[in-house]
């Protein structure tokens, strides 16, 4: 019981608390996205019989197969897709998930756009911005965000809530969350994705409002 995915949990939402704390903010200013990508609806389920209802997924199928079972069982879920999304797949990203967190190019935002107009759905959108600017990682260049910020909002009129962010894993991560942070301020953006298991409380010092946290939960992933 010690180790299992419901004392994990209680785990990382002490260890929220007490980094929200510790920054000087409101309690429950940073919400938790448990990341269940690669775990089974069995394992997920302990986690949502703990009481977690906020969920991140970082592909389109996946979620699906698992979520419509895990949605029929439990009211009140929260999806959440972390992971880059592909223009052809904009239309199950729409139905399925209750926010995007990897808008970071035109393509892919006039597709979300075209199909919230179509479904009459609204997910909230996060930009993810590419803040180590590696060329292996998906998200759009700090330099251009605030330019694609006004495209999505001017032309497209898509309400933007926030920026998402993955640092370099090989860097310490607190620069990486001060310029999300400084981005997102720039242009009116309240809302802020970033911190994982490693680095969550660093993310909530720089003002996260959203950490996504999967391996402190559910234990390490197996990816074979
Ligand atoms: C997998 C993933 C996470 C969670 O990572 P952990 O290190 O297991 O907490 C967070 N964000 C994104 C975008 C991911 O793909």
């Amino acid at each position: 019981m010690a180790d299992s995915a419901q004392s994990r949990l209680e785990q990382v939402n002490g260890a929220i608390a007490l980094a929200e704390k510790e920054a000087g903010r409101m309690k429950g200013a940073a919400q938790l996205i448990a990341v269940s990508k690669t775990f089974a609806a069995e394992d997920i389920r302990p986690v949502l019989l703990a009481g977690q209802r906020v969920f991140g997924e970082n592909k389109v199928q996946e979620a699906m197969k698992k979520w419509d079972e895990l949605r029929a069982e439990f009211s009140g879920v929260e999806l959440h897709l972390i992971g880059p999304l592909q223009s052809n797949k904009a239309k199950e990203a729409v139905a399925t998930f209750d926010v995007i967190h990897s808008v970071d190019r035109e393509k892919i935002a006039r597709a979300l756009k075209t199909e919230m107009d179509k479904q009459s759905k609204s997910p909230k959108l996060f930009i993810q911005v590419n803040t180590g600017e590696e060329e292996q990682k998906a998200g759009i260049a700090p330099k251009e965000t605030a330019a694609f910020i006004s495209f999505c909002r001017d032309e497209l009129g898509l309400d933007i809530a926030g920026l998402m962010c993955i640092p370099p894993v090989d860097e310490a991560p607190g620069m990486h969350f001060a310029l999300l942070e400084k981005i997102a301020r720039e242009n009116d953006l309240p809302l802020l994705s970033m911190g994982m298991s490693a680095d969550y409380p660093i993310a909530i010092q720089h003002g996260a409002t959203h950490v996504r946290v999967g391996s402190a939960i559910f234990g390490a992933r197996d990816y074979a």
